[in-house]
């Protein structure tokens, strides 16, 4: 800690955002290239460098946060790379994605502005590479063993990266033409380029992963098969069967899935489309689902051109201070906040009967009505209470002429048949079931990541790869140093 009273002297100060004109216009990501770094050093300066750090604990992978804040604030960039990768393959990615519970768990957020731990970490791992700090770390000797990862998302990643490390010999198989997972054509370039993903992509390859892309597993490749090949097996196939609206005129033209609706968009930005199919130019766009995926979805139909967007979310209102009954410090807080989608809307006034920022709160669909071609051109609502309950004379249409479903997700997609042709056991939610080593109920063969935890996110991603990687290690070796951050019941810190 350079400055024990840094938080006393200094503001919270985030990486500034380009004005909102300028970025629709663009898909890159929506910070001031370059106004990072001369802020940083006084921002990681805030750090109390607290004997018992809040902060490390609710981060899933556990990261060293003050130790990492304390090099910044001296500048020893070489120094924070290294104790930040010491616990996080990707840093860079969630500098850019994660919601960082870290700064909710903050012990400066007690009463004031938290640290801004998400932007320092961001500094770090792009200065790193800036730098020429991250370089391949193959492993010194091979173990003759061999690992098949399925899915290339950050479990699938973080897993097979450790599992290289250790000497092992891995095959990610991915079914998409390219790799990434949910990173690559689910989350928009706006929040985060795919130039990062490709980086340690190549990283990867130089330590020797092997990546298998356009390779379903269960038909490209029988799950039998890839058993009698690999010592061990890993599926990381994401949580990607999307929930359903249930209304009438779901039926209709216009009515898509946001991760059939992403997508395309993706690849736009990556050069294989000049046009989205999907595009939401000109359409009024209603978008149903109050959650981030909603939120990429509103980004990117704003910077498509759309003539309107709204985002429905069937919850009431939050407020913008955490609950102390129900929510205390150092949980995360189901709090009002302004994302940079909303942060457009807002200032472009897009939504043409909603709030401010183009959301509607505690608004429920009734319906879809269409043309006489079958075609959306209308979503009824109805404004409900807190418990879902429909409020006698609120109903209303929203022009639609593109709805957009962003309901979740609610476990790993079974339509390619890896499941069923392993036998695998799932859990009443639908997700892989797995005892407390990540092991499925097939012998050899682990789950991890979204597949088996449900729909979460990039950090417990990261945090599920690293620990399922420690068991497979074990399991092929008899035991191992790899880390194992996680557990696989472990949960988000609670009251
Ligand atoms: C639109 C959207 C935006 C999001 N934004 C954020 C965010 O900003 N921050 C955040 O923290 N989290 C975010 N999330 C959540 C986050 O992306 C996921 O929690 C995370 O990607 C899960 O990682 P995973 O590796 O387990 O699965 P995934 O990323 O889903 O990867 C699984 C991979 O397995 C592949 N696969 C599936 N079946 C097979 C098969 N049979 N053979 C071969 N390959 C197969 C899939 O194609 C996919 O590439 C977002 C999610 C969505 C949908
Ligand atoms: S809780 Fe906040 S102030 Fe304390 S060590 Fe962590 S980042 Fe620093």
């Amino acid at each position: 800690m350079a400055d024990p009273k840094g938080f006393m002297s200094t503001p919270r100060q985030e990486w500034p955002r380009r004005p909102v004109d300028e970025r629709v216009r663009d898909w890159n990501e929506v910070y001031v290239p370059g106004t990072l770094l001369p802020i940083i050093s006084k921002q990681a300066d805030r750090c109390m460098d607290c004997g018992i750090p809040f902060c490390h604990h609710a981060c899933p992978l556990g990261n060293l946060i003050p130790e990492w804040n304390g090099l910044v604030a001296r500048q020893d960039w070489r120094a924070a790379s290294d104790r930040l990768h010491a616990t996080n393959n990707f840093p860079e990615f969630t500098g850019r994605l994660c919601p960082a519970p870290c700064e909710a768990g903050c012990v400066l957020a007690i009463n004031q502005p938290a640290v801004t731990i998400k932007n320092v970490e961001c500094a770090i791992a792009d200065r790193a590479w800036e730098d020429g700090y991250v370089e391949p770390c193959p492993p010194e000797r091979l173990s003759d063993r061999t690992v098949a990862v399925i899915g290339s998302g950050p479990t699938g990643l973080a897993a097979a990266q450790q599992l290289t490390r250790a000497g092992h010999t891995v095959v990610v198989y991915e079914r998409d033409d390219r790799l990434g997972g949910l990173m690559r054509y689910g989350i928009p370039d706006f929040k985060m380029e795919k130039h990062h993903l490709d980086r340690r992509l190549e990283q990867m390859e130089a330590e020797g992963t092997r990546f298998r892309a356009a390779t379903v597993v269960g038909r490209d490749i029988g799950a039998d098969e890839l058993r009698a090949r690999y010592d061990a097996v890993v599926i990381a196939t994401g949580a990607t069967a999307w929930r359903e609206l249930d209304v009438p005129g779901r039926d209709l033209a216009g009515v898509h899935q946001a991760m059939e609706y992403l997508p395309p968009a993706n690849r736009v930005c990556a050069g294989d489309l000049k046009v989205s199919p999907l595009s939401a130019a000109g359409r009024h766009v209603v978008i149903v689902g109050g959650g981030d995926t909603g939120a990429d979805c509103l980004g990117t139909a704003v910077r498509e051109g759309a003539a309107s967007v709204t985002q429905l979310d069937i919850y009431t209102m939050p407020g913008t201070e955490r609950d102390e009954e129900t929510e205390p410090w150092p949980t995360y807080p189901k709090i009002y906040r302004l994302s940079a989608a909303h942060e457009e809307a807002a200032t472009l006034r897009t939504a043409p009967a909603a709030d401010a920022d183009a959301r509607l709160f505690a608004a429920s669909t009734l319906r879809l009505t269409g043309d006489d071609s079958g075609h959306v051109r209308g979503l009824h609502l109805v404004e409900v209470d807190a418990q879902r309950r429909p409020l006698p004379g609120t109903e209303r249409t929203l022009p639609a002429d593109l709805v957009l479903l962003a309901l979740g997700f609610s476990g790993p997609d079974r339509s390619d048949g890896l499941i069923d042709q392993l036998g695998i056991e799932l859990t009443p939610r639908g997700t892989i079931a797995r005892d407390a080593h990540f092991a499925t109920n097939v012998f050899g063969v682990f789950a991890a990541g979204d597949a088996a935890r449900g729909q979460s996110l990039i950090v417990w991603a990261i945090a599920e790869g690293r620990a399922v990687a420690a068991a497979v290690d074990r399991y092929l070796m008899g035991g191992s140093e790899l880390p194992a951050p996680i557990g696989p019941y472990d949960q988000p810190m609670k009251v």
